[in-house]
């Protein structure tokens, strides 16, 4: 079992934590938010003085930070520092490419070996550990990242060489995000055109416009149980997150002269739906959104 040290114990960082304790490591953690400390230290996670004090003496760091700004300031100045030399660096993180990139390049050139690799599925998955992981890094790596990997998440697929990662995150999620647009936009037409939504699942679910957007995360409530339109929208995937992955996959899609006219779009749509305070509920909640504007349109 490993001695693993894990900056970053918000929503998604201290479920991961624990289910690194559940299977027999050792954990050290630390985040800046006392509540966030204290929150961890009731999920029986050893709580470290300082990010420094969590990358020492450990054969594993992971870090769960909001952005990529996190990522490369506790790189440079906690991390490449203060772990021993050939330690694991694992960035869980949701982040920009170039960040990503740049994350790999301190880690590497301090003697570390290093991986991207976001995660897909939630404060759920991270709970119950059945995340899905998006690795970019060398392949000796993601060997030495798999038993731990496997302990949080149940499919870790290795992507290539550092930042394919963060890749595969953006190019799922912008899927995700103009999918759901699309979803939204049918559920409403089909309402303003008299057919019942429980008809419209019934058909599209076993049709060909069937995706994740309606079978698993339907946004009208009934046809779902589970899904966050029964649930007053509450996250779920807070509308908010997906902006900020739909802002990264352009920045990629920038940085390679891509076109992703969709993604882009949907980028703008959730911009509007943010802009109009709803950033924290959740993004299927886009169809209110949807259907308030036709009606402002309309009259
Ligand atoms: P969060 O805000 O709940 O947690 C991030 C934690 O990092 C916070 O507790 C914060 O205090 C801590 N932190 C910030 N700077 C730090 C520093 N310098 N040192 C130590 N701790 C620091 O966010 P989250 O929902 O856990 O998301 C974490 C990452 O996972 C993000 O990149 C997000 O995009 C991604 N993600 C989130 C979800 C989700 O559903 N929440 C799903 C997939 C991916």
């Amino acid at each position: 079992m490993a001695k693993i040290g894990f900056v970053g114990l918000g929503k998604m960082g201290s479920p991961m934590a624990a289910n690194l304790i559940r299977a027999g490591h050792d954990v050290r953690g630390f985040d800046v938010v006392p509540h966030a400390l204290a929150a961890a230290k009731q999920a029986g996670i050893t709580i470290a003085s300082s990010a420094g004090d969590a990358a020492s003496g450990v054969e594993v760091v992971i870090t769960m930070l909001p952005e990529g700004c996190h990522v490369l300031e506790v790189y440079r100045t906690n991390l490449v520092g203060n772990a021993g030399p050939g330690t694991l660096f694992i960035d869980c993180s949701t982040i920009d490419l170039k960040s990503a990139r740049d994350a790999h390049a301190i880690a590497q050139a301090a003697g570390m070996a290093s991986l991207d690799a976001p995660v897909s599925g939630g404060v759920v998955g991270a709970t119950n550990a059945t995340l899905t992981f998006m690795v970019g890094g060398e392949d000796a790596a993601a060997r030495r990242a798999e038993p731990i990997l496997s302990a949080m998440g149940k499919k870790i697929v290795h992507c290539g060489p550092a930042g394919t990662g963060q890749t595969a995150k953006a190019c799922n999620n912008m899927i995700l995000g103009a999918s759901m647009i699309a979803v939204c936009e049918a559920f409403v037409l089909s309402e303003r055109l008299g057919i019942s939504a429980q008809a419209l699942f019934d058909v599209v679910s076993t049709s060909s416009g069937q995706c994740w957007a309606v079978t698993t995360y339907c946004p009208v409530p009934g046809p779902v149980p589970s899904s966050p339109a029964n649930h007053g929208y509450k996250p779920g995937f807070a509308a908010s997150l997906m902006l900020k992955d739909l802002k990264l996959a352009r920045e990629a899609a920038e940085m390679v002269g891509a076109q992703t006219t969709l993604g882009r779009h949907a980028a703008d749509i959730y911009t509007g739906y943010e802009a109009a305070g709803f950033g924290a509920s959740d993004f299927s909640g886009i169809i209110n959104h949807i259907r308030a504007q036709g009606e402002t349109e309309c009259a």
